[in-house]
């Protein structure tokens, strides 16, 4: 698959709580050079605005998908992003098994955004875990939510959040770790669940005292956490053909996700090759006895292979990376890389799935 597609896909626009519309977004994506954006409004669907959007010479795909929650809960927790559907499925918020069972029969496919997060109670932002771990049928976790990370490093201090409202660029450190630790868990119970990044993009301008603030601008939070997708033919321009491309490569795991500010993550690849073919991100060498890994860094970084829960091998600086799998389960990759004086969680591969068992 040597085709690569840069889509960031939780954002918010003046159709719930964001404070921008989809040409905002499309003129944001064209600048931060990302090719896709799917827009998530809370518990609406607006129709009629998934379309490829000229800027100047560019063209950006926008796409419309959903975060449903349940709006009588407070505060209100479980938001689910769903997508592939046409479907307006927001009356089913307080029954999460039901939504995802009915997102299912209609061929979509839903990740369960920010699992684990903190309050910010000097902004009136409560706590919006994931809490209702008893479903299932989802498609996957958000590991790392922008505007999540955002709270938990400015949960105890005022002070912390001004810092970052003018320093955007020293915040992100990585994937969520409570995230990352369920994300193995339900892996290692043999669950085929993907990994999504989301910027959770709203725009949203801030006033304390004298300073005044957009936390943060939809083209600075499109040059941090994305999803690189992976295809075998480059984008067509026909929207309806390209929508299916892009859904059908994320229901899949053909994907991984990039920290594209410290250094741009594409090129990176993860690759298992066998008996009896090529394997990629999201893939099982079902009938294989043992496959190459082989990991392609775009620069190198700290890089560690992770088989069933434990990391079983670290690459310093190196940018060609190989390993024989033998044992049965899942491996996936992450990457570490050093920037603005911190160590920082740069890459997140999906896993490949190795064996029967798996
Ligand atoms: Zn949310
Ligand atoms: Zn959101």
């Amino acid at each position: 698959m040597s085709q690569e597609t840069i889509l960031n896909l939780h954002n918010h626009t003046t159709y719930s709580d964001g404070h921008g519309t989809y040409t905002d977004i499309a003129q944001a994506a064209a600048i931060a050079n990302i090719d896709v954006v799917i827009v998530t409004d809370h518990n609406i669907r607006p129709r009629g605005l998934e379309k490829y959007y000229c800027i100047e010479d560019k063209n950006i795909l926008i796409l419309t998908g959903e975060e449903i929650h349940d709006r009588t809960h407070s505060p209100q927790k479980n938001h689910l992003l769903v997508f592939g559907v046409e479907e307006e499925l927001a009356h089913l918020g307080g029954k999460t098994q039901w939504l995802i069972d009915r997102i299912r029969q209609i061929n979509g496919f839903a990740f369960l955004a920010h699992p684990n997060e903190d309050a910010l109670s000097f902004f009136k932002e409560p706590n919006i875990s994931w809490v209702d771990w008893d479903i299932t049928g989802f498609h996957g976790l958000e590991i790392w939510n922008g505007m999540s990370e955002f709270k938990t490093v400015c949960k105890d201090s005022m002070l912390t959040a001004l810092f970052y409202a003018f320093f955007p660029h020293l915040l992100a450190q990585g994937a969520n770790k409570l995230t990352m630790q369920k994300w193995d868990e339900l892996l290692r119970k043999g669950l085929h669940v993907y990994a999504v990044g989301g910027t959770d993009s709203h725009a949203t301008p801030y006033r304390k005292g004298p300073f005044k603030r957009i936390i943060y601008p939809y083209q600075f939070h499109f040059s941090t956490v994305n999803n690189h997708i992976l295809t075998e033919q480059k984008l067509s321009g026909n929207f309806q053909v390209d929508r299916q491309v892009i859904f059908n490569a994320i229901r899949h795991g053909h994907y991984f996700v990039g920290y594209d500010l410290p250094h741009p993550t594409k090129g990176f690849r993860f690759t298992g090759k066998g008996q009896f073919g090529e394997y990629q991100m999201g893939d099982t060498a079902l009938e294989e006895k043992n496959i190459t890994l082989q990991i392609r860094l775009p620069y190198p970084a700290i890089c560690n292979l992770i088989h069933n829960g434990k990391t079983i091998q670290t690459w310093n600086q190196q940018e060609i990376c190989t390993h024989q799998a033998v044992e049965p389960g899942y491996y996936r990759i992450e990457c570490y890389i050093s920037f603005m004086g911190k160590k920082r969680g740069w890459i997140y591969s999906n896993p490949i799935f190795l064996g029967k068992g798996a």
